[in-house]
């Protein structure tokens, strides 16, 4: 996966905005970003069980700082403090595809 072309906290709609070339732009909600945080203590790294409570995450949870680590993924801080996720390339096109799904 290439990195995308834009990235964008839109801390007015709460939604992470995603693109990549030749596509066009797709908002996911920082909730969902935050709940599928990557790193071990969100997710079993031998089961790949969520060990994170979607509970705990506080309510208008968003991006504080976010910057590129090598040319892989974003690295996000979040208000609550958390900052150990790394969120690859693949995961925000996941993430972004999710955030497509017709709601039921
Ligand atoms: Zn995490």
């Amino acid at each position: 996966m290439s990195p995308p072309s834009r990235i964008r906290a839109h801390k007015a709609t709460g939604q992470l905005e995603l693109e990549w070339p030749g596509s066009p732009a797709v908002a996911v909600p920082f909730r969902h970003v935050r709940e599928h945080c990557p790193c071990a203590s969100c997710i079993d790294e031998n089961t790949g069980e969520r060990i994170l409570d979607p509970r705990t995450i506080p309510a208008g949870i968003e991006p504080t700082d976010m910057s590129f680590t090598g040319n892989y993924a974003l690295k996000i801080v979040w208000s609550d403090g958390h900052s150990t996720g790394l969120y690859t390339w693949d995961l925000l096109a996941e993430l972004a595809r999710d955030a497509c799904q017709p709601k039921e």
